[in-house]
């Protein structure tokens, strides 16, 4: 049964109710329990593995420091050897971002190309792996391809070296304090190794911050790539026993009179390997042979319009609290100071909502356009650049509902934003959109004790992994890191003393 309350409204009201906090379904996707439409092949375990790659796409695309989220949909016409990408973002897709995707997608097709010259037919599709390169093999175009990416993405990847690198290099240090050095092993030892590698490319990559108007040398970028894949190998290592909350039990031995709070250990080591790892993604993508179909077609790039609504919340505590009875279908106490809290919270003027890029993305690739592509089934998987919020987890489970195509992204961090704004303003969606918002609304209330009867789901989370470096190279890169160490070590710790 459908409600006539506006879903903005409700939408709005969670955001409220659960503030900063998540509401207890964060859920990461389960490929094994959907079927795919509309992949690069006609195979489903390869296509499974195209999901980093649009993942990896977008987050590459992202740019601005903060608040920049992006969306990419495939489809490919294997008739006619094209594949397009479609681009959504929560505000507008600028001509820069198609300009620069379509550069790094040529890029990888040359780098694919020279991994296809060099295999020379010697793939044989029964092995599960594609032949190792040497090393040199397409470096300097995987160099180029870095380059062009860290250029693009150099805001944004600051913000995150400003934010967790200064706090990483204490800790580290810390660390080293209370243990002996040449004792470090097993985890500790793998932590070490991984933040000695991460400072590393962090201190090239700023040199390029500080100083824009220099380019690094091609080996200074080698540095940066091999010293983040060495770190990326180690954090794997570190970050694989999420169970035993190893980081989390370190973080808060070491955080006693250091931090106030226990250092967000796991995050800063996720955070600054994001980059590489995507990058390395493509890399790899570039090196499948069974993915060579969609690097070898003529490449499209669409953009979705921007799309918002303009949207009238209850505007005094008085119209919060009819909307909440409504809401509730009867008077309660908390009532009166939510409302209160509400009207002070959200004000009275209006508010531009934007639709999400998941969601719009969505609506557009349902969406007629009058092109060639209205006929192409887009692929099922949609690639983020960050977790999908409660309300477009919501509206794609909906979506998803009706007889028509499915679509999935990797999952939702249950947290709710406003503004946010419905994909499409009319149609059976809006009604259901607010049922289903409502329900939470109401289960969120129960567990309050503030109700007295109703249900709530929850959900699972997994995680996936990645390959990397040879045995040489992760030698010559350790060795690398462990010289530079040594030279600066002075008094004791001197890699680790904050920078000039
Ligand atoms: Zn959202």
């Amino acid at each position: 049964m459908a409600t006539k309350l506006d879903p903005h409204h409700l939408v709005a009201l969670m955001s409220y109710a659960f503030k900063d906090k998540q509401d207890g379904s964060p859920r990461c996707l389960d490929p094994s329990l959907h079927s795919l439409k509309g992949g690069i092949v006609d195979n489903y375990e390869t296509n499974v593995r195209t999901f980093p790659i649009l993942d990896a796409l977008a987050h590459i695309s992202v740019s601005r420091k903060e608040s920049q989220v992006i969306a990419i949909g495939l489809q490919l016409n294997s008739r006619k050897q094209e594949i397009r990408l479609t681009v959504a973002e929560n505000q507008k897709v600028t001509d820069g971002l198609v300009n620069h995707l379509t550069k790094i997608w040529r890029k990888l097709q040359a780098l694919s190309g020279e991994y296809e010259k060099n295999r020379g037919g010697r793939w044989d599709k029964s092995e599960p792996r594609s032949p190792e390169m040497p090393k040199k093999v397409g470096l300097s175009l995987k160099m180029g391809i870095l380059r062009d990416i860290y250029q693009y993405s150099l805001e944004k990847q600051m913000r995150r070296i400003d934010k967790w690198s200064e706090g990483l290099r204490r800790f580290i240090k810390e660390l080293l304090e209370r243990r002996v050095f040449l004792h470090l092993q097993g985890f500790e030892l793998s932590l070490y190794k991984a933040v000695v590698a991460l400072l590393l490319a962090v201190e090239v990559v700023s040199k390029l911050h500080d100083n824009p108007k220099d380019q690094l040398t091609e080996s200074e970028w080698e540095l940066v790539y091999f010293q983040s894949i060495l770190a990326s190998e180690h954090v794997r290592i570190v970050l694989a026993d999420r169970k035993e909350f190893v980081c989390e039990l370190l973080a808060q031995e070491l955080g006693d009179h250091l931090f106030r709070d226990p250092f967000q250990l796991r995050r800063a080591l996720e955070k600054l390997t994001s980059l590489p790892r995507h990058i390395e993604t493509l890399f790899r993508f570039a090196h499948s042979p069974r993915l060579r179909p969609a690097l070898r077609y003529r490449l499209f790039v669409s953009a979705v319009p921007q799309k918002a609504h303009t949207v009238k919340l209850p505007a005094s505590p008085e119209e919060w609290k009819s909307f909440l009875e409504v809401a509730c279908y009867k008077r309660y106490d908390f009532q009166e100071m939510h409302a209160v809290e509400l009207a002070e919270g959200f004000g009275s003027s209006k508010w531009v909502c934007p639709v999400h890029c998941e969601c719009g993305l969505i609506q557009y690739l349902q969406t007629r356009q009058g092109n060639q592509w209205d006929r192409v089934p887009p692929f099922s998987y949609i690639g983020v650049s960050k977790l999908s919020c409660s309300a477009c987890r919501i509206w794609i489970e909906i979506f998803n509902e009706q007889c028509g195509p499915k679509f999935y992204t990797r999952g939702s961090h249950g947290k709710w934003y406003w503004p946010w704004g419905i994909p499409r303003a009319e149609g059976p969606l809006v009604g259901v959109m607010a049922r289903k918002v409502l329900d939470e609304y109401l289960a969120h209330l129960e567990s309050q004790k503030l109700l007295r009867s109703n249900s709530v789901s929850s959900g699972v989370s997994s995680d996936g992994a990645e390959h990397g470096l040879s045995d040489d190279d992760r030698k010559d890169a350790e060795a690398v890191g462990a010289t530079i160490v040594q030279d600066r070590r002075g008094s004791g710790l001197g890699f680790f003393d904050a920078r000039g």
